[in-house]
């Protein structure tokens, strides 16, 4: 047992508290990481202001980089030393879904309030989304973490653990786009702009960024937008109609959690298309689509968790298209902050930038 920092929410909405608590040694098949970087992320604004309910006290934080600083009996394939990048996707690796291949739909609970974490009187501390990232050091299970190269800056590494593989995971994975085809993108925020890097890569032929503000949409076109449309215009579709040639996009990926959005979106949608849904509204809100039109269309609706991602397939790919200049990763970065800073840097996020903010531990 060791006493580390970490910002713990005791209430939803409160300013979370920078205190210490306990962390015990890692144990079978996990590890234990001395946090380099931590990005903050909307999931952690929304969980902390109580959107999505979960348990409390709680630590948030689930996009980490770091080093591991212990190691757990049966360990296989990662060291004491090696950087890492820490993810929030903790699979079993025998379910039915991990055995398919796809180890974000693991259907093996984990439970938060068991986890590795207590306050320092031994009362329960909820490590969540399995991570509990925004500490000195986290205890996570080995599937979670990924062994990345010593010359990747930690800051930078931490954004491939969420908003980054989701982004293009969408695109890439959920829309298996083939190269040539059009892309709709609606929010060109931190999971949206990911997205338009995603389209870029695989090859898309026209990309059009969709948001309400025109400041994010000039960032969109750094990242990749071909055409851009503010969705303040009464009908944002027609206009990404006309940019794509009137036919309608081959996949519209939503990455807003805004109803809105999805009620929008199948209006983007080329015939055959899919709407990709990624953005998570707060819990009981409902969005409307008339199936007639859908069917009669061959179009879908597709849930992307985390982009479908394989971590060790694709968080490697994704830091050598990185090395190589072909995926911004630098650009994603508006703010470096200390713990200590955590709750002006999670004030600096709602404000609606495009951009991350990233925790950064000075060692
Ligand atoms: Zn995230
Ligand atoms: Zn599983």
């Amino acid at each position: 047992m060791q006493t580390i920092k970490a910002a713990v929410c005791h209430a939803f909405g409160e300013p979370l508290r920078v205190e210490d608590i306990h962390l015990r040694a890692p144990e079978m098949g996990e590890v234990e990481v001395t946090v380099d970087a931590v990005a903050i992320c909307h999931s952690d604004i929304s969980y902390a202001e109580g959107s999505w309910g979960g348990s409390l006290p709680a630590v948030y934080g689930h996009e980490a980089a770091g080093r591991i600083s212990a190691v757990g009996p049966g360990v296989t394939g990662l060291s004491k030393g090696d950087s890492v990048v820490v993810t929030l996707i903790r699979s079993c690796g025998s379910c039915a879904p991990c055995a398919s291949g796809s180890p974000v739909s693991c259907e093996t609970p984990y439970n938060g309030d068991m986890g590795p974490i207590t306050m320092p009187d031994g009362s329960k501390l909820h490590q969540a989304m399995a991570t509990g990232g925004f500490a000195e050091k986290v205890v996570v299970d080995q599937r979670q973490v990924v062994r990345i190269s010593d010359q990747i800056a930690k800051d930078v590494a931490s954004l491939v653990a969420c908003g980054v593989i989701t982004g293009v995971g969408s695109v890439v994975n959920s829309a298996h786009l083939r190269a040539g085809q059009d892309v709709v993108v609606i929010g060109a925020g931190g999971v949206g702009l990911n997205a338009i890097q995603g389209a870029r890569i695989a090859g898309a032929r026209r990309i059009v960024a969709v948001d309400m503000s025109a400041d994010k949409l000039e960032v969109a076109k750094e990242f990749g937008a071909t055409h851009v449309v503010l969705a303040t215009h009464k009908a944002p579709w027609l206009a990404a109609r006309k940019a794509l040639g009137g036919r309608g996009a081959d996949a519209v990926v939503v990455t807003v959690g805004a109803i809105p959005a999805y009620d929008q979106a199948p209006n983007y949608l080329a015939t055959g298309g899919k709407v990709i849904m990624v953005g998570m509204p707060h819990v009981g809100g409902e969005a409307t689509y008339e199936p007639v039109n859908l069917a009669a269309a061959g179009q879908g609706m597709v849930g992307s968790k985390m982009g479908d991602v394989v971590i060790q397939r694709d968080i490697p790919w994704m830091l050598d298209l990185y090395a190589q200049g072909r995926l911004k990763l630098d650009e994603l970065i508006s703010g470096r902050w200390s713990l200590e800073q955590i709750n002006e840097a999670i004030a600096d996020t709602k404000t609606g930038s495009a951009r991350r903010n990233v925790i950064v531990f000075d060692r």
